[in-house]
């Protein structure tokens, strides 16, 4: 598979660029590249489609959050078998206005293909899903067409799928075409239909799906599988089915994009002496050695015992912050041990320590 472009490059816009530049570089690029103004040629067919992939992703808030965080990986599925020339014109009545959608939706062949309803379903993952990616098996209660479901051609628009008016503009006489209000374009209407079905011969089915979620995805990202949505009327395509990712929250680890924390803690006498210690990771439980002497708000890195990024840059790291725990119920002759040590010289903060090890530890982990 050749190399997807930026979609940010795709329109020749800016990262920060606002919804009106989005769309009106987008109208320049489809004019340019429009199949009736290029005529069997192939390259400008690809980059037509390319700049109305790019223009379906970043003219919808939630497509360009995603994409903006992820990247093409992102985006996978949303695009599995690319936009066809359907899904292409359908968005220009919301780009050029109806005027000039139904102009241009009218020079192609055949009708308009009538798309399904999207299905969105939650599907709640725990960090070790996500840690290795899963596959799930979902039931989904989606709109099927019925069988026995028969069609005839639409009388309204006489199967073509369009309606043409002569409307009068500034700039004199202009027919224009919309779609079929009938049959939404389709040129054909129900004939006959079981009883049990909706008007457009369609009804409920429990289908089980099966989702393969890719290892690191987030909370709130929204995975589109292109076709598992409800059943397009008049014999149309399928919608999608989006399924929203929620992220379980872990009993004892806590996630920051790629990394996860653990706050472990740790006696005075471990601190003092050193010790071996049971935290749990991802995949199960690990040792970790705690050396002697080590201090408060240290943080210890386990490499790539984190979560893969989704774009598959690397494995973050489990990052150990360690708390020493102060005795607080001391028993009257351990209290006047202690008593006797205020004036230890090795009981007193060493500012070399200080200086060298546990503050700059701290300092360098939060800058
Ligand atoms: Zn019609």
């Amino acid at each position: 598979m050749s190399k997807k472009r930026d979609y940010y490059e795709v329109l020749g816009v800016s990262k920060d660029a606002s919804q009106q530049d989005i769309k009106s570089a987008y109208r320049k690029l489809a004019l340019k590249y429009h199949p009736d103004r290029n005529p069997d040629d192939a390259t400008a067919e690809e980059k037509f489609k390319e700049a109305a992939e790019a223009y379906e992703v970043l003219s919808d808030e939630n497509k360009k959050a995603q994409y903006d965080r992820f990247g093409h990986e992102g985006m996978k599925g949303n695009f599995g078998g690319g936009m066809n020339m359907d899904d292409i014109f359908s968005q220009f009545g919301d780009i050029f206005g109806s005027a000039f959608g139904g102009s241009f939706g009218g020079s192609r062949s055949g009708n308009r293909v009538v798309k399904g309803s999207n299905l969105r379903v939650k599907m709640k993952l725990t960090l070790e899903e996500i840690a290795t990616g899963v596959k799930k098996k979902i039931k989904v209660n989606k709109l099927v067409q019925a069988e026995g479901v028969t069609f005839k051609s639409c009388t309204t628009c006489k199967g073509s799928g369009r309606i043409s008016s002569v409307t009068q503009t500034f700039l004199g006489a202009m027919q224009t075409q919309t779609a079929c209000h009938v049959c939404q374009g389709a040129g054909q209407v129900i004939d006959q239909k079981p009883a049990d079905t909706d008007a457009y011969g369609l009804r409920k089915q429990e289908e089980v799906v099966e989702v393969e979620i890719p290892a690191g995805v987030e909370d709130e990202m929204q995975l589109s599988l292109r076709g598992k949505g409800n059943a397009g009327p008049f014999n149309g395509v399928n919608g999608d089915l989006i399924v929203v990712i929620e992220e379980a929250e872990h009993a004892e680890l806590k996630r920051e994009n790629e990394n996860i924390h653990f706050e472990a803690v740790i006696s005075l006498s471990e601190a003092v002496l050193g010790a071996s210690i049971e935290i749990p990771t991802l995949g199960g439980k690990a040792k970790i050695k705690i050396d002697a002497g080590t201090q408060s708000g240290k943080v210890l890195r386990l490499k790539g015992k984190g979560l893969p990024n989704i774009q598959g840059y690397g494995t973050g790291d489990l990052l150990v912050h360690i708390h020493v725990w102060t005795p607080t119920n001391l028993s009257a002759e351990e209290k006047s041990w202690f008593e006797k040590q205020l004036n230890n010289p090795h009981f007193k903060p060493n500012e070399s320590e200080k200086e060298g090890g546990f503050f700059r530890r701290i300092r360098d982990y939060f800058s």
